[in-house]
């Protein structure tokens, strides 16, 4: 089936370009500082389900913000790999692409005219603080997230040229967040509700003159007219920091947001690169097809009531958000049979 395949045809589109009205617009954001493993696999595949059941495009934005840890080789693994499980997107790079402008590596100037549109607004300031020194002087109790930032450098400094001349390091800049609580409604955990206090101003542009996750994202979900946002639990609060980012820049958010549970490995640990043995490269190369996978993530995830070997496109009709198993799955020595069969 074609449709299954990624669609080469077709330029990969201008992001700016790409706003659509009320039509809904999900998207699948690869790390590649790692081999995806098979709880990525879910997750994208949930994502592109919600999407296409919902009459909407995907599309495919590599975050390769954090240059250090990422590698042209995961990436062209990445996309290569979700093809191969039968997903597809309508913008973004397809393996064998060149780098372009849904990689987030060729957009830094772009993320830093909106951390300068936020610095020029009163609501970034530099801070020279090391992760020590905000363990040391943070009093809150430390959250799942670490210390809380207690807020040292909000009015220490005149400008980033004097925080870094006085200080003798780059400083970082971080977002001045000063709305009160934020709240949105999630498709899977219902409402919820984050005291800014709880989490503390977080970094917009790193000390070593990379931007953070949150604004890149934010800018990102943002311009490419993202509607709707499928992703891990872990990144619940996320939301809150980049909703508080959206109002802050006025650009547009996604309105549907949903965060999903894990696979755990059979030690009961979030999966994670250490499982090589759960990599989508390992499963493939020892033989396990697309479909089982594809069957396995949705059943397990709570979309079918029986494990069998399936495609995506074939999930699409009875695609059922609210379905989804609130709870994390571990991954048994008896699945990876199934898999393997
Ligand atoms: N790129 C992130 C990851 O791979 C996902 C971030 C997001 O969905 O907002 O974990
Ligand atoms: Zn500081």
């Amino acid at each position: 089936m074609s449709r299954l395949r990624g669609n080469r045809s077709g330029a990969q589109g201008r992001p700016e370009d790409s706003r659509s009205g009320a039509q809904a617009r999900g998207r699948l954001a690869p790390t590649p500082s790692g081999y995806l493993h098979l709880g990525n696999a879910r997750s994208f595949l949930l994502a592109w389900l919600w999407a296409r059941h919902d009459g909407g495009s995907v599309i495919m934005r590599v975050e390769d913000i954090d240059r250090p840890r990422c590698k042209p080789e995961l990436r062209e693994a990445a996309l290569e790999e979700l093809q191969w499980l039968g997903l597809d997107w309508s913008q973004g790079p397809h393996a064998g692409d060149p780098v372009g402008e849904f990689d987030q590596q060729t957009r830094t100037e772009l993320y830093r005219g909106y951390l300068q549109q936020l610095a020029g607004a009163g609501l970034a300031y530099p801070c020279t603080c090391s992760r020590k020194d905000i363990e040391q002087a943070s009093s809150a109790p430390h959250g799942e997230e670490g210390a809380v930032y207690p807020g040292t450098c909000r009015d220490r400094w005149e400008s980033f040229e004097q925080a870094e001349a006085e200080s003798g390091i780059r400083p970082a800049w971080r977002f001045r967040w000063e709305t009160d609580a934020v709240s949105f409604q999630d498709q899977l955990q219902g409402d919820v509700t984050v005291d800014p206090s709880t989490l503390g101003d977080f970094v917009l542009w790193r000390r070593d003159d990379l931007p953070s996750y949150q604004l890149a994202v934010s800018v990102d979900d943002a311009l490419m007219g993202v509607t709707q946002v499928l992703r891990g639990r872990d990144l619940l609060t996320s939301t809150a920091r980049q909703l508080a980012l959206y109002r802050a820049l006025g650009l547009n958010a996604p309105s549907q947001w949903a965060h999903v549970p894990f696979l755990q490995d059979a030690e009961g640990r979030r999966m994670a690169k250490r499982d090589g043995d759960l990599a989508l490269a390992h499963l493939r190369e020892t033989g396990v097809s697309h479909e089982r996978i594809v069957g396995f993530a949705a059943w397990s995830a709570g979309l079918t009531s029986e494990l069998a070997p399936t495609a995506p496109a074939d999930l699409i009709s009875n695609f059922n958000l609210s379905a989804i198993n609130k709870e994390d799955f571990v991954v048994t020595d008896e699945h990876l049979t199934w898999l393997h069969a």
